[in-house]
This record gives C-alpha cells, sequence and structure tokens, in this order.
C-alpha cells in the first residue's frame, strides 16, 4: 500500500472521466495493490467477477432529476444494498488470497438486515471461509430477514439473537478482543471500515463527479456537492 494518498494529474483524470464504473474501480483500485500482491490482469477479472450479478449494465448509474440535482444508483447489486458493491469485491479479493496461501477463515457479521445479507452473498459457496451471521430476531425487515435464512450452502450459518444490533454486537467484539480465539479460528469481520471496501467505494464518487461535472478544462475543477446516506461512515470514507 502506498504510503500516502495518491495524486492524480489532470491527464488522467480526463482520460478516467470517459470510463466506465468497473473500470474506474480497476484504475483505482490498481493504485493501492501492487501488481506483486496481485498481477493487475487478475485484479482485473477479480473485479469483473464481482460484478458479474449486478443487474443494470452500466453496474452504477447515475440518474438526473430537476435542478442539478442527481442520483447515483448504488442499488443494482444481488441483496439491493449499495455496500453490494464494495462487499462482492472485497469477497474476490479475499478468496484470491485464502486460495493461494492454503487458508481458511471464518467471518463473523453482525447485522441490523444489510450487511448481513451483503456479506453472504460476496462469499457464499466459497470453500475457503464460512460466515455465522447474528440477526435481531424480529427486527429486521421480513425480506431481509429471508435473504440471508434461505441461503442453503455449506459455509452460511445464520443465527437468530435476542436484542438490537448494537446488541449483537457485543458478544461478538469480545469473541474478537479475546485475541488467542481470534487467531486459532482466523476470525475476521466484514464491515464498513474494511479498508478494501473503502477503497472500491472511492470509485462511487469519481464516476459521480465525472458524471455530473460538464468539463475537466476549468481551473479550478469545477465543484460538485455529495450527500452520503452513512452508518459507520464507510462509504462517506470513500
Ligand atoms: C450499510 C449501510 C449503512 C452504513 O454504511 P456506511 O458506509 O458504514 O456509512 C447505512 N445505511 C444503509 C441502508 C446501509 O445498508
Amino acid at each position: 500500500m502506498p504510503e500516502e494518498i495518491p495524486l492524480l494529474d489532470s491527464n488522467t483524470l480526463r482520460a478516467w472521466s470517459n470510463f466506465s464504473y468497473p473500470q474506474l474501480v480497476k484504475e483505482l483500485c490498481s493504485l493501492f495493490i501492487s501488481p506483486e500482491l496481485i498481477p493487475r490482469q487478475e485484479l482485473n477479472d477479480l473485479i469483473d467477477r464481482a460484478f458479474t450479478r449486478v443487474r443494470h449494465k452500466d453496474v452504477v448509474h447515475l440518474s438526473r432529476l430537476r435542478n442539478g440535482l442527481n442520483v447515483l444508483e448504488l442499488w443494482h447489486g444481488v441483496t439491493y444494498a449499495f455496500k453490494d458493491l464494495s462487499m462482492s469485491c472485497t469477497g474476490q479479493f479475499l478468496q484470491y488470497f485464502l486460495k493461494k496461501r492454503k487458508k481458511h477463515i471464518t467471518i463473523l457479521v453482525g447485522t441490523a438486515g444489510d450487511t448481513g445479507s451483503s456479506a453472504i452473498e460476496s462469499i457464499r459457496g466459497e470453500k475457503n471461509m464460512d460466515i455465522i451471521v447474528l440477526l435481531p430476531k424480529g427486527l429486521c425487515s421480513q425480506m431481509q430477514e429471508l435473504q440471508m435464512t434461505t441461503v442453503i450452502e455449506d459455509n452460511v450459518h445464520v443465527f437468530a439473537a435476542d436484542g438490537n444490533s448494537d446488541e449483537i454486537d457485543e458478544p461478538i467484539k469480545e469473541l474478537f478482543t479475546n485475541t488467542d480465539f481470534a487467531r486459532k479460528h482466523n476470525l475476521m469481520s466484514l464491515n464498513s471500515i474494511n479498508w478494501s471496501r473503502i477503497m472500491v467505494q472511492i470509485a462511487h464518487h469519481f464516476y459521480a463527479y465525472f458524471q455530473c461535472t460538464t468539463s475537466l478544462d476549468a481551473t479550478p475543477l469545477p465543484a460538485v456537492e455529495i450527500v452520503v446516506p452513512t452508518g459507520g461512515g464507510g462509504n462517506l470514507t470513500g
């Protein structure tokens, strides 16, 4: 990983402004993932594979409303949650390294509804990972609960627990604090602060910017205001 935030010159920006969303993800990820870590062609293939189940042909679409207001449609992924986009890439990256290193991990996720189903879809059927999801009994929407409980895969384990999602996080946090236990079982999480998710989400903002600006020739470049709904601040960090 570079030690500083990469700087992009105006020629790069101009070239990128015509890129598709998946192309932008590939370019941005390659700024942070060296070819020694993942060769460029394999990185491209992993990202393409991550987006194969997205329902929109462009993966992400900017809808133009009135008065210069636009909506970036990030909901065309498998579970309809914006996090499908980054989560599916993270799933592919994980599988790549685990296969190469012949390792197995157990992913532990507490969810309010969205994260669980998105995480499940991003790694279902993968041999090197098991996922355990705790969902708050009776507090998810019916659709979300069905999204989680109807996935029949050997590596997917879903449990309903008493309490809300914050209360469910407590015992999960305890398991991660127990470093011997966490190391023994190769525990990991798939949450908003996972760096590879943030990295992929950087592309949302570049894509939206290029779609909204008419010219990149002005100095300084035109400003665009972006409103980001947030919870854990992951998408916002991008
Ligand atoms: C995941 C999720 C969030 C939190 O996302 P951050 O990137 O951590 O801010 C907020 N709202 C919805 C609907 C979500 O699915």
